[in-house]
């Protein structure tokens, strides 16, 4: 059972998908983390991100890997813990040219697609998993939330390393986002017609959107039950 979640940056998806992952004792695969390692490595190893010859011609050889650790998910490339490197605040840039790569696109997408079959049970979070990776997954969602609301939490979360930082930079920054993430000649982001809308602007907390999420999943034809009542609250990396 593969349940895709495409969704906006800052629209509360990863939270949310890690979070409904646990809840059903699924294992949670963070995509976004994967293109990140690969902009971790080309950084680390002087391979320009902009050059998709270049980076075309090392992702081939690399092993990228995904691992569960107490503090969140991590990403592996050829067996160095990449994750400080992948998540650090000026990757972003990089980490775009990356996943407007083919090649690279080619490559994630099938250990994607590995990942989730031999887990069986899996969460799958990205942008392109409900159009590309797994386009016959039963269950689908599209996180959004208005754009201002979702520049505010990105504000939050920017504020104290960033104190001169206004929310039209952000609103203006998380526009442009969207922009380069929905014109990707590649696996761009697509709300497909089967996939849900979850609107997370209304809502107080990831917890509400993963109960959106579970109460969609009950009235499907073959309902999901959540088996771990437990609510985590420790926070998601990426
Ligand atoms: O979700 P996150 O911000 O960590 O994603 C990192 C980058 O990878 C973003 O630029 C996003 O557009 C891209 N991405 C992608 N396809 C995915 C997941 C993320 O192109 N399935």
């Amino acid at each position: 059972m593969i349940i895709a979640i495409d969704g906006t940056v800052a629209s509360g998806k990863s939270t949310a998908a890690r979070r409904l992952a646990q809840r059903l004792d699924y294992l949670y695969i963070n995509t976004g983390l994967m293109y990140r390692g690969v902009a971790a490595y080309c950084r680390q190893h002087g391979i320009p991100t902009n050059d998709q010859r270049a980076v075309a011609l090392h992702v081939k050889f690399l092993a990228v890997d995904l691992r569960n650790e107490p503090d969140g998910q991590h990403v592996h490339v050829n067996d160095h813990d990449l994750t400080a490197a992948a998540t650090a605040p000026d990757i972003g840039a990089f980490v775009s040219d990356i996943a407007d790569n083919p090649t690279v696109r080619d490559v994630l997408v099938r250990a994607q697609q590995r990942l989730g079959r031999a887990a069986g049970n899996a969460v799958l979070e990205g942008r392109d998993i409900g159009s590309v990776v797994f386009p016959d997954a039963p269950v689908k969602f599209y996180v959004d939330a208005d754009v201002r609301e979702r520049a505010r939490r990105r504000l939050a979360d920017d504020i104290k390393k960033h104190p001169a930082l206004t929310l039209d930079e952000v609103e203006a920054a998380t526009r442009a986002r969207d922009e380069r993430d929905r014109t990707r000649p590649v696996g761009a982001l697509m709300r497909v017609p089967d996939a849900i809308l979850i609107d997370t602007t209304h809502n107080a907390g990831p917890d509400a959107t993963v109960d959106q999420m579970l109460a969609h999943l009950a009235k499907s034809t073959n309902p999901i039950r959540p088996i771990n009542p437990i609510r985590p609250t420790d926070d998601c990396h990426a």
